[in-house]
């Protein structure tokens, strides 16, 4: 009777062991890092990221035979959902996978692009959500809820999404804080990545460096000098993915201060789970540095 029960114990713990890993692929890094937090702790799950690490805005990137195989391996796929993966070609490919659209958890705050030039490049609507610390944790809680048919498993994600949220709703809070009571708060950015965080505080974007994701033409550059010099601007935000040289121009030019934002599309895979919070309070030191004089 002893020796059954420890057959049964020890068959229990092997198939335990040996339970078969889940292929999570998440198309871009900001959701590599948010599915990150989501799984936090619970086995038997494999996470990767599918466009570079190291790359920018993943808008120009073609998918290898390499990526179409992951593709084709992966169980469940964690998507954008408002364009990102149609300019990649994700949209095209066959999978058996189980595609959780990220945005479909914050489908009442998408922005939509009001210029026809932004139009042409990401589409109709604005897929940065991702750089906003408020959207970051209702995704984190959309991925939790589709992620996995597990009671305990999915019980175990939310756990983790709740935490996540909390700490991105506080650091949603500094970011917000920065700007009340600011009289002028109009800016210039290089492409829409940080629409819906300055969405969130109160910074209006007057106009994008980037032309259909090129460098600005010459009349282009007149004219945003134009616009720095009536429009009170009070920031010329660039990216570090993208080359500075027109932003360090029109600073020349105008005498309006640029510095650089991360919107952390990028990094390292092996990053912290606090990776996201860390490089947005940098972020947050550049933006109160320019902003309050
Ligand atoms: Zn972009």
């Amino acid at each position: 009777m002893l020796r059954l029960l420890v057959l049964f114990v020890f068959c229990l713990v092997s198939v335990n062991a040996y339970a078969s890993t889940v292929r999570v692929l998440t198309s871009t890094y900001p959701l590599y890092l948010i599915t990150k937090n989501v799984i936090g702790n619970v086995k038997n799950i494999k996470l990767e990221l599918l466009t570079p690490a190291n790359g920018g805005c993943p808008h120009d990137y073609s998918l290898s035979s390499k990526d179409m195989m992951r593709v084709a391996k992966a169980d469940v796929l964690i998507v954008n959902g408002l364009g990102l993966e149609a300019h990649i070609g994700l949209n095209k490919l066959s999978s058996k996978a189980r595609v959780i659209d990220t945005s479909m958890g914050v489908k009442d705050r998408i922005l939509l692009h009001k210029t026809q030039i932004v139009k042409d490049l990401h589409g109709k609507f604005n897929p940065h959500l991702f750089v906003s610390p408020r959207l970051n944790g209702e995704i984190a809680i959309e991925i939790a809820r589709h992620l996995s048919y597990d009671k305990n498993q999915s019980r175990q994600f939310m756990q983790n999404a709740m935490a996540y949220a909390k700490q991105m709703q506080k650091l949603n809070a500094e970011f917000v804080a920065v700007t009340q009571g600011l009289k002028h708060k109009s800016v210039i950015q290089s492409h829409g990545v940080f629409d819906y965080l300055f969405a969130d505080m109160g910074i209006e974007i007057k106009a994008k460096m980037q032309d259909q994701g090129r460098e600005p033409s010459a009349a282009k550059i007149r004219f945003l000098i134009n616009l720095i010099n009536t429009e009170h601007i009070v920031a010329i935000f660039s990216e570090p993915q993208y080359p500075q040289k027109v932003a360090i121009l029109l600073s020349k030019e105008t005498g309006v201060p640029t510095a650089v934002l991360d919107p952390v599309v990028s990094g390292p895979l092996d990053a912290n789970l606090d990776y996201f919070a860390t490089q947005m309070r940098k972020n947050l030191q550049i933006i109160k540095r320019i902003l309050i004089k």
